[in-house]
């Protein structure tokens, strides 16, 4: 496909999908990648993520061919004032499958709407993805930080961002009071001003998030998946969030899968061997769960509010969001993602952590089945870490570590990924 203001390399090849219905991708050695690197500080740890991935590529034999491609201020630059979101960046990501992207900056209250969500939302990238644990040596406000190992399923396309509300004072907020009323809860809402907004969750939306919760809990060797929910007082959203879930546990999965009522009701509590345990949570009992008994946990499954509470707060507790990495998840479709965001007050000193982006990338690399090159670097990044040069993030919180660059952080990344290989 042409497009307008996207190079596409000169060298390189297309990753294809090899089969639709179970997602497999057909990955060349040589394979282009779009990356966005994103608003504030993406302008600095965008290219030192790509640095990174390509040393690695090329340590393990491969070679990745980068194809810049548009989203926020450098849309801006490129295609005009209004245009946040090019349709040819999206065009991009759809065509080469695979991607990468940085943060991108919201106005809170008023402005264009995420150009995050947007993203997600477009390309139906279903499933937000956060894989947490400690990495030796990063300092963390737990007392046993290494016991922190759970991957958080976060449904991205409906609950708060399906984005239904409608603003105090208008047209559109007067006929949704109207059918409040009319539907028996005037008296849940006050007199006067008010916004309101509407929940989504979905049979089709949870099942297919469930789904990928538990087959990554198979494929991965993980003990249970968690769905976390505020069931008991939002009945027919987050409730039915648990009810789906459970179902696809029960009806789906064969004695691969048992829920933790059939644990305790036939077996005592005791699992069959391998199986994978569903069981649910409270989402304000499990963030205080995951602090408490941060090893009984695994895989967790949430609807998206509490998916993006509780893996910030999984995040805090191995180093915060300059260590945590992410992921959002179609079928047969990647776009890797830091969970931090674009933090304006740093953009562009390069000065920030680019381990969340680094990671993010790694998470990328396994999904195209370069696990040699996903573990470089996670040894890599250890390696670096173990030698106290490191970025304020972290040197702010440890005895004698020296302050360095973004840039600076890559490169030592860089050098302990040649050392290593
Ligand atoms: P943020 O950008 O994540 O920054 C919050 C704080 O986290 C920073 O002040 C910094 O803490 C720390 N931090 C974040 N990234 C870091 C890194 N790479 N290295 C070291 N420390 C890091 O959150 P925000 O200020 O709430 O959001 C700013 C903008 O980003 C908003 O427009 C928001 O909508 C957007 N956002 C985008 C995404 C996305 O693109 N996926 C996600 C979240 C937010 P200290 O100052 O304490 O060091």
């Amino acid at each position: 496909m042409a497009y307008d203001r996207i190079e596409v390399p000169e060298s390189g090849s297309r990753i294809e999908v090899a089969d639709e219905e179970s997602g497999e991708l057909d990955v060349p050695d040589d394979p282009i990648i779009p990356i966005i690197h994103g608003d504030g500080i993406g302008v600095d740890v965008g290219p030192a993520a790509q640095e990174v991935l390509s040393a690695a590529a090329e340590a393990t034999g491969r070679e990745i061919n980068w194809m810049r491609v548009y989203a926020g201020e450098s849309a801006r630059e490129r295609y005009g004032e209004d245009v946040n979101l090019p349709d040819e960046t999206v065009e991009a990501i759809e065509e080469f499958t695979v991607a990468i992207k940085g943060p991108l900056t919201t106005p809170v209250g008023a402005g264009y709407r995420s150009l995050n969500v947007a993203l997600r939302q477009t390309l139906d990238l279903y499933a937000n993805v956060r894989p947490t644990y400690y990495i030796d040596g990063v300092p963390s406000p737990m007392k046993a930080p290494e016991e922190m190992d759970m991957v958080t399923f976060r449904e991205n396309t409906e609950d708060v961002y399906a984005g239904i509300e409608w603003e105090a004072g208008t047209e559109g907020v007067q006929k949704a009071r109207e059918f409040v009323e009319e539907m028996g809860f005037g008296e849940s809402l006050h007199e006067g001003d008010i916004g309101i907004g509407v929940k989504p969750i979905s049979e089709f939306g949870t099942k297919r998030l469930v789904r990928r919760a538990i087959d990554y809990a198979l494929e991965y060797d993980r003990d249970s998946v968690t769905l976390v929910h505020k069931g008991n007082i939002m009945k027919f959203t987050e409730g039915a969030f648990r009810d789906w879930g459970l179902e696809v546990a029960e009806e789906e999965y064969g004695d691969e899968v048992i829920t933790e009522d059939t644990l305790w009701e036939e077996r005592d509590g005791e699992p069959p061997e391998d199986a994978v345990v569903v069981n649910d949570r409270i989402a304000d009992n499990m963030l205080q769960q995951i602090q408490t008994r941060t090893d009984q946990y695994d895989v967790l499954a949430m609807p998206n509010l509490n998916g993006d509470y509780i893996s910030d707060a999984c995040g805090a507790q191995i180093g915060g969001l300059g260590i945590a990495p992410g992921a959002n998840f179609g079928d047969a479709r990647i776009l890797a993602e830091p969970v931090h965001g674009s933090a304006p007050r740093y953009a562009g000193q390069d000065k920030v952590n680019p381990t969340a982006m680094i990671l993010s990338g790694r998470i990328m690399l396994e999904e195209l089945g370069w696990q040699d090159a996903a573990d470089l670097i996670g040894e890599a990044i250890e390696a670096q870490i173990a030698t106290k040069r490191v970025t304020y993030d972290i040197e702010r919180q440890i005895e004698e570590g020296e302050r360095i660059a973004t840039s600076e952080f890559a490169e030592g990344v860089v050098e302990q990924i040649h050392e290593l290989a």
